[in-house]
């Protein structure tokens, strides 16, 4: 089954996430869709960090390893383990968040 979002072969979610991700179709044309960081958010299924809308890392990381893209929502953005990552607590207490720092205190190679 593919993703409601994956009309025409075209990705409908770029209206809601207004970028364009890379190489996705593995989820968009299979039962996977339902593991889309993106379908999750827009779906709003599941625990989401409140920063989605906002963050940088969030809304770019998508030029980059989609697979990889979706291990890190797994593991902070789209779980209640949000709260652990390095951005969160740095937005939260008041910091400059780069853009490229990732949740586990690493730096995004760009
Ligand atoms: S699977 Fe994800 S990237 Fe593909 S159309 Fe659905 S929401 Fe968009
Ligand atoms: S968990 Fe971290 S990387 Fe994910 S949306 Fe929240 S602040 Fe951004």
């Amino acid at each position: 089954m593919v993703c409601p979002m994956f009309i025409d072969n075209r990705r409908e979610c770029l209206l809601k996430i207004h970028f364009l991700p890379t190489y996705t179709l593995p989820y968009c044309e299979t039962e996977r869709h339902e593991e889309c960081p993106f379908f999750k958010t827009i779906n709003k299924i599941g625990n989401q960090c409140d920063c989605v809308d906002k963050c940088a890392l969030y809304k770019h990381f998508g030029a980059g390893d989609f697979r990889k893209f979706e291990q890190l929502t797994s593991d902070y953005c789209l779980s209640d383990n949000n709260v652990n990552c390095a951005r969160f607590k740095l937005n939260k207490s008041g910091g400059t968040v780069s853009s490229t720092l990732l949740p586990d205190g690493g730096e995004l190679d760009v």
